[in-house]
């Protein structure tokens, strides 16, 4: 069995690339109704997070920074900026958020009726 640092650090790895990717895909103009799933989801998301030190820091987090959920671009800079307070607890470096949306490309833009570069 790997160790619990090896298997900790893997479901974040994870569960990062899923928190970024889902907001570099949330709409540009997103309905009200949009704007409460994607707050709904974050905070059942701090909830059901599976390491319980995490899951409860995180939930800090949001009751201190809580989701901007009125755009694409401003929910995928507050889930950088969420991920940079995380990393300065951990003492990991600063990540440059200027780039966020296209860092997070999932290549499922032909989903969308929008276009999608
Ligand atoms: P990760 O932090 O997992 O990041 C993965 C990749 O994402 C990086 O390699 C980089 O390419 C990119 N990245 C880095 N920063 C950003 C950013 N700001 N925005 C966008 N992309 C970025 N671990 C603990 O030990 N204690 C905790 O309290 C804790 N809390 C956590 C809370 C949550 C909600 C999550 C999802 C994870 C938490 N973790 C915690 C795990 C921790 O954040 C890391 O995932 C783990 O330490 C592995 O780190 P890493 O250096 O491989 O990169």
């Amino acid at each position: 069995k790997m160790a619990n640092e090896t298997l900790k650090a893997q479901l974040g790895n994870a569960a990062w690339k899923l928190f970024h990717t889902i907001l570099a895909r949330y709409p540009e103009k997103p309905s009200l109704r949009e704007q409460a799933t994607l707050g709904q989801y974050l905070y059942s998301f701090a909830q059901v997070y599976p390491c319980g030190d995490c899951a409860r820091h995180f939930q800090e987090l949001l009751t201190k920074y809580p989701p901007q959920v009125k755009s694409r671009k401003t929910a995928a800079l507050w889930g950088c900026h969420m991920h940079n307070k995380v990393n300065e607890r951990l003492g990991k470096d600063e990540y440059d958020c200027t780039t966020i949306l296209t860092d997070y490309d999932c290549g499922c833009g032909g989903d969308e009726k929008e276009q999608d570069e």
